[in-house]
């Protein structure tokens, strides 16, 4: 895995997308539980599930089919109150919870990613693995292993983070002042 910290990321640089919506801060927070949700598959490990197993770490709850279904049904829960934007927040959530799975696919170790499962359970990887895998052994992290994970990470995934936050942010300033220009 990415780390805990760095999941949520991926929530925070999309949210100028959902800025609009009334309850955005909660739609941004469910939306970075969404991101290291995937990770729940941990326990398998506690229950005897091998790692390769569809159920194992990084097997389904790491799925693209995973993603869009545990997404849809975060997205009905807001449903009462999105009017007619079920379809963003549908789409934020997806992008967030199916980033876990994507960064996890940049990391050195572990197995690879079950992205197309249940259908096929092959795992994947990324031809190009720049993150420094995070262990889950909190006094290994405390180390200078905990060090060189975040350097990882802040240099692949949080400066990209804050340009991707920035685009957007101004994508969604620039429409705001065109509404009000022809309003
Ligand atoms: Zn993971």
């Amino acid at each position: 895995m990415a780390t805990i910290i760095t999941h949520p990321i991926v929530a925070i640089a999309l949210s100028p997308a959902i800025r609009s919506l009334p309850n955005w801060k909660l739609i941004l927070f469910t939306g970075a539980l969404l991101t290291i949700l995937p990770d729940i598959d941990v326990i398998g490990f506690r229950l005897g599930i091998p790692y390769e197993h569809v159920l194992g770490h990084r097997g389904i709850t790491h799925s693209i089919f995973f993603s869009v279904l545990t997404s849809f049904l975060a997205t009905v829960f807001f449903m009462r109150t999105l009017d007619r934007k079920f379809l963003l927040v549908w789409a934020y959530f997806f992008l967030n919870m199916v980033s876990h799975g994507l960064l996890d696919a940049l990391t050195n170790g572990g197995k690879g990613i079950a992205f197309f499962a249940p259908f096929n359970n092959e795992r994947y990887f990324f031809p190009f693995r720049p993150l420094e895998v995070s262990t889950i052994n909190l006094s290994r992290f405390i180390s200078s292993h905990g060090i060189n994970v975040l350097k990882s990470e802040i240099i692949w995934v949080w400066i990209p983070a804050v340009f991707i936050f920035l685009i957007l942010y101004k994508i969604k300033i620039k429409s705001i002042l065109r509404i009000n220009h022809n309003s």
